[in-house]
This record gives structure tokens, sequence and C-alpha cells, in this order.
């Protein structure tokens, strides 16, 4: 009897490693100079899963050598008093990125508050220039996930030139720009949603699959091409409480020929490309492009 194949594993706590070191010797290039990349995180509320959330954000920070400021205010914090305070970090030389932590409570319009970070400081990359300048291939800020998921493609040697990509999920700020990340690097480009009659038909013609719904086996092995790769970046509980993703995982990890793994896959590396970008924004502010 033959053993099932089993997908090539694709590991975010090591490229998620990697990619910190990289960030921290750019870190040290600009300390060389006499700069320090500055990271404001804001937090309204009490949210819990966004206070560990924030928690590591500063903590990675720490890691590569960047100075950073949690900004927490309480729930019933105004709008007009969270805008005010975005517009000082705005002018504060010190600060080269701004990320506020979603969700805000229900009274604050997110919209407007993304909007009024500035462009040049929107490490998340939800602005509205920054997914502007992704749909017209112009530089600019990449929202964190999918450019992570580019990220794990690459380090597979997955080149998206020329495959069909299929990515399940349409928000803004993960199955949007995956798919013209994915575009923008010629795949053909299927995107998928709660409105798609026929999953299956479409996931299984795909040479990669990105999946980013938020519900436990949206993905399972009858709807995979073999030695498709599958990236998943969902969260979710399973019944006894335990991390996982969109993805069945046993299931697909024997049809498909590389997979990342929840925990232990997207999950990092979005947190790794936070610390990309902004390192970028600090080296594009001073003026100190990377070498
Ligand atoms: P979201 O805003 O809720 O979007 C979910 C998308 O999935 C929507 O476009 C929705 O379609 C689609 N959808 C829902 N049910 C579907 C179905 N049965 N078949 C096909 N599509 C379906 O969620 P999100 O913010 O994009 O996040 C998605 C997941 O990724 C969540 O589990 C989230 O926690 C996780 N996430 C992980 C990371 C990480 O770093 N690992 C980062 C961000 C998000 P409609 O548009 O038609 O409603």
């Amino acid at each position: 009897m033959t053993a099932p194949t089993t997908a090539r594993l694709i590991d975010g706590n090591a490229l998620a490693k990697k990619t910190r070191a990289e960030v921290a010797r750019r870190v040290a290039r600009l300390a060389e100079h006499g700069h320090r990349p500055g990271l404001a995180v804001i937090l309204v509320g009490h949210n819990p899963a966004s206070q560990v959330y924030v928690k590591h954000k500063v903590a990675d920070c720490e890691s590569v050598g960047m100075h950073s400021v949690l900004d927490r205010h309480p729930e019933t914090l105004p709008e007009a008093e969270l805008l005010a305070r975005i517009r000082a970090l705005n002018a504060d030389p010190d600060i080269h990125g701004i990320l506020v932590q979603l969700p805000l409570p229900r009274h604050i319009d997110a919209n407007k508050v993304i909007e009024t970070i500035s462009p040049a400081k929107d490490v998340d990359g939800f602005h509205v220039a920054s997914a502007g300048a992704l749909m017209i291939g112009r530089p600019g800020f990449k929202a964190c996930t999918p450019y992570g998921c580019m990220k794990m493609l690459e380090s597979i040697g997955c080149d998206p030139k020329g495959k069909h990509a299929v990515v399940i999920g349409r928000s803004n700020i993960v199955g949007k720009p995956m798919a013209m990340m994915l575009l923008q690097a010629s795949a053909t480009v299927t995107v998928c949603h709660s409105a798609t009659p026929d999953l299956a038909h479409h996931t299984k013609q795909a040479d990669i699959v990105v999946v980013a719904v938020g519900k436990r086996n949206v993905l399972t092995a009858d709807m995979v091409k073999p030695g498709a790769v599958i990236i998943d970046v969902g969260m979710n509980r399973d019944d006894h409480g335990k991390l996982c993703g969109d993805v069945d995982f046993a299931g697909v990890s024997v049809v498909a020929g590389a997979i990342t793994p929840v925990p232990g896959g997207v999950g990092p590396m979005t947190r790794a490309m936070l610390l990309v970008n902004t390192i970028e924004a600090a080296e594009h502010a001073l003026a100190i492009p990377n070498a």
C-alpha cells in the first residue's frame, strides 16, 4: 500500500523570522544615520482579540529595534478626538507608520478614520490612496495579509505568472487586494464570494487557491486540483477551541502540492509585513533607501 502524498508545508513562522531579520538589518542601517523607525498603534475600546493583536504588534517592533507607541483610548472616545490624534501623529516626525486597530466602536466611522491617516504613513495599506495605487500598479503600501501571501508563494518558487489563481473572499483588506496582487503578478484571477453558485467548479481549475472567508472547511479535498498551491487566510476555532483555518487541512494536504498551516502560516507573515511596510515608510520619509 502506498502512503498518501503530503503537500509541502509553507512555514509562515520560518519565513516571518527571516523577514524580521531583514527588517532588523534595515533598522540598524537607519540607526547608523541616527534615525529610528517608529510605529503608532491606536486601540479604541477593549475588544479582547484586538488587545492581543496590538500587544503582538508592539512586541514585534521591539524585536527588530523599532520605536513604537501604543495609543489606548476608551470605548467612548469621540470620533473627532480620534481624528485629531491621527492628525497629530501624521505631523510627528518620530512616527513613520500609523495603524488603527479594527474593528472600531460603532459610533466611529472606520472609513473616515483610515482616510485621515496620511497615505505616507498608511502601513496597513487600507487607505483609498494605497488601494488605488495597487489597482493601477503604482507604488504604495500593500495590505499586509495579501502581501504576506505573495511572499509565501515566492518562498516556494511559485510564480503566479500564467497560472490560474482563485481567491475566495472579496473583503477590502484581504480578498480584493489579494486578487489585485495576483493580477499584477500576471496570474489569471477568479474572485469568488458568498454569491458564487458553484465554488468547486472554479477551485478545481486553480493552480493557486487563496481562501479568505472565515468559515471552517470552505475548501475540501474534492475541490482541489492535484498539485495546487493552497493559501489559507482564515482564522476560526474548531469544536475543541483550537485555532484552525478555512481549509480542511487533513484532506486537502493529501491532494495539494503546497499548503499553509493554521496556525503558523499567514498569521505570522501578516505581522512581519507590517514591519516591512513600516521600515519602507521610514526609509522613504528619511530619504535613505534600502541598500
Ligand atoms: P470578511 O470581511 O468577513 O470577508 C469574508 C468574505 O468571504 C466575503 O467576501 C464573503 O462574501 C466571503 N464568503 C462568505 N461565505 C462564503 C462562502 N460560503 N463561499 C464563498 N465566499 C464566502 O473577512 P476578512 O476580513 O476578509 O477575513 C477572512 C478570514 O481571514 C477571517 O477568518 C479572518 O479572521 C481571517 N484573517 C486572517 C488574517 C491573518 O493574518 N491570518 C488577516 C486578516 C483576516 P461576500 O462579500 O459576498 O459577503
